[in-house]
């Protein structure tokens, strides 16, 4: 498993950090985010360090696919799966991404609104 010292979420996939963990895949992880921006909001991860969507190789598809797949059954298992959920992840700065290591933000437990963007080049 590729690791990167200092890096918070490769610290929780070897559980040198607690979270507060909904579903352990085996390659990949889901728990509560710290500072939920909604009443659901998990974090889903690969367990190997990759810095973002970017990142992915050949060799991560399989991967990558089951973490999305699992994601739809903790949507399921928090509640939110037939009242509608977002799944989101942010690359790079413009995205606003702190965290450099690939997660997926799941989110509902109301309703969202449209995917806001910001709408000063618009
Ligand atoms: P992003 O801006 O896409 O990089 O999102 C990073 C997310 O990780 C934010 O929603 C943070 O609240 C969340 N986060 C940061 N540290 C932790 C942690 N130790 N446990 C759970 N979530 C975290
Ligand atoms: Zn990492």
């Amino acid at each position: 498993m590729s690791t990167e010292s200092e890096c918070i979420f490769c610290s929780i996939a070897e559980q040198a950090v607690p979270a507060d963990v909904l579903f352990d895949g085996g390659d990949t992880l889901f728990f509560k985010d710290i500072n939920p921006k909604a009443p659901v909001h998990i974090i889903g991860i690969p367990k190997k360090h990759l810095v973002s969507l970017d990142a992915i190789q050949g060799d991560d598809h399989a991967m990558i696919g089951k973490l999305l797949h699992e994601a739809t059954h903790v949507a399921r298992d928090a509640g939110i799966f037939e009242s509608g959920y977002r799944v989101i992840t942010n690359v790079g700065k413009h995205a606003g991404q702190e965290v450099r290591h690939l997660h997926f933000h799941i989110v509902g437990g109301e309703d969202l609104g449209p995917l806001i963007c910001n709408a000063s080049s618009l």
